[in-house]
């Protein structure tokens, strides 16, 4: 059994972790912030990062700090390697971009609360975009959430890794409830077919879109 640190990742140098907060849909509250400043400097923690997925990753601890480190941040642990929701991108959305159509930082928070800690095949991805733009990336997310003036867009299968596969479009202009209720049976879709490390792209591809589609709508 491994003794690594729950919520920590070896790092290449085998000595020293990272560790992966859990910052819904990449807010930040000013407590949390004032707390990481103090963390970071207390610990000398040589590089904090945000990563590509809009999480917030401290590198290069050592392996007695990290208890520590998580009771002085106050906050939950984020998984980020285990098979789990691994993040949901959300773009700022009507709340703050003059394009955005949807409350997709509201929906991106929701989605993230429904999901987090659940077990699932693989890594799971979402990205929640507030309009056409897209900024969220969610045609290229295991699932992708869309606002138009008409309502959601919920896309399947997306994968932005070595196999790319752009997402198919399982249903539009959806309300609010709508979304989550599909992304619910989305999410359990997965949970019961999909096979040990296989992400969504590559359990659509095996299954086909249509048998996706027959058991969620
Ligand atoms: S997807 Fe639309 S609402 Fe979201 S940040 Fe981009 S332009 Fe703004």
């Amino acid at each position: 059994m491994s003794d690594k640190p729950d919520g920590s990742i070896l790092q290449r140098d085998k000595e020293t972790y990272a560790i992966v907060p859990r910052t819904p849909a990449g807010v930040l509250s000013l407590e949390f912030i004032e707390k990481l400043a103090e963390v970071v400097r207390r610990y000398e923690i040589p590089i904090t990062k945000i990563t590509s997925g809009h999480r917030l990753a401290l590198v290069g601890l050592k392996k007695e700090q990290i208890d520590q480190v998580w009771n002085d941040l106050g906050a939950d642990i984020g998984r980020a390697t285990e098979l789990c929701l691994h993040y949901v991108q959300a773009c700022p959305g009507n709340q703050v971009c003059s394009l955005g159509v949807q409350d997709s930082l509201g929906m991106g928070i929701e989605l993230e609360k429904r999901y987090v800690g659940l077990e699932m095949p693989a890594k799971l991805k979402v990205g929640v975009s507030g309009c056409p733009m897209t900024c969220s990336e969610g045609y290229v997310r295991d699932i992708g959430l869309i606002g138009k003036r008409s309502g959601w867009v919920v896309t399947y299968g997306g994968n932005s890794g070595g196999r790319p596969r752009i997402a198919d479009v399982i249903a539009e202009e959806l309300s609010g409830d709508a979304t989550l209720a599909l992304v619910d049976k989305l999410v359990a879709f997965y949970r019961e077919n999909g096979k040990k490390r296989e992400r969504v792209a590559r359990m659509v591809e095996r299954l086909g879109i249509d048998e996706v589609k027959a058991a969620v709508l």
